[in-house]
């Protein structure tokens, strides 16, 4: 092995020798595993798992019997693979006089764009040691370091502001689902148990239009037969105008009434 320098570990800081060619190490003292890109050191961190299979997709279901997904899909979404791994994503954190901002960028190519919008609970990151873990659960970085600093320079943070740059690793379980006939790609993410999802089987919006404009019709019908009526006792217009209002409220109440009964019945049943 042609050793070209010596770098430092960021957790313990002893020196190690840093081979060529090689982006990912482990400190030979400690254990960390870092990662070097043209003299960048990164450390790896690593976000605990808090659910087996059964308690992620107990919160998958309860995610698919929510208010956005089609009627039912908790129970005829049939399952059909169930892989578990750690994600790696770049993990920046700018610091200027008045706030902290985290930015993350996926570490290597995913169909679920969702993923960006994850949050990482402070305290939650813990150094990765190899031996503590099952490597092969490990999705391999393959955006280098920088890639995803010249993304963050794009969206458009002043580099300087950087404080901190680290590899993080965030477990998933990806679940592949069927649903009539379709298949669909939901993550869990095994630390919080939030789920991600590009695209499901969703609720139609046309009843929800439909409903809405009609919605709309009743109230200015209301509001005319309102004003009417208050022509219709009132010789002053003042007063007529006053009335009217006033026998708008009673109307709109009843109004109201049967088109929440009619929204409750379609998103019940869509
Ligand atoms: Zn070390």
């Amino acid at each position: 092995m042609e050793v070209l320098d010596k770098i430092k570990c960021p957790q313990c800081g002893a020196e190690n020798d840093l081979p060529v060619d090689e982006k990912f190490l482990e400190c030979a003292y400690c254990g960390s595993a870092i990662y070097i890109d043209k003299k960048k050191v990164v450390t790896h961190f690593v976000i605990a798992c808090n659910f087996n299979k059964q308690t992620a997709e107990g919160n998958l279901k309860r995610w698919m019997a929510g208010n956005f997904q089609v009627k039912d899909l908790d129970k005829l979404a049939q399952i059909s693979q169930v892989n578990f791994y750690y994600f790696p994503m770049w993990y920046f954190k700018t610091k200027d006089a008045s706030s902290e901002k985290i930015y993350l960028q996926p570490a290597t190519s995913t169909s679920i764009s969702e993923i960006k919008k994850i949050n990482i609970p402070a305290g939650s990151l813990k150094v990765f040691k190899e031996k503590d873990y099952n490597i092969s659960e490990f999705i391999v970085p393959d955006v280098m370091y920088d890639s995803a600093q010249s993304w963050l320079a794009q969206s458009g943070v002043n580099p300087d502001s950087v404080a901190e740059s680290d590899l993080v690793h965030i477990p998933f379980y990806q679940f592949y689902y069927n649903f009539k006939g379709q298949q669909y790609t939901a993550l869990v993410e095994a630390s919080s148990g939030m789920v991600y999802a590009n695209v499901w089987p969703a609720k139609s919006e046309a009843p929800f239009r439909i409903m809405f404009g009609a919605g709309i019709a009743v109230f200015l019908f209301m509001s005319v037969i309102s004003f009417i009526i208050g022509f219709m006792f009132e010789r002053n217009t003042e007063l007529a105008l006053v009335s009217g209002e006033m026998i708008k409220v009673p109307l709109y109440l009843v109004a109201a009434i049967p088109l929440i009964i009619i929204a409750y019945f379609i998103a019940k049943k869509v």
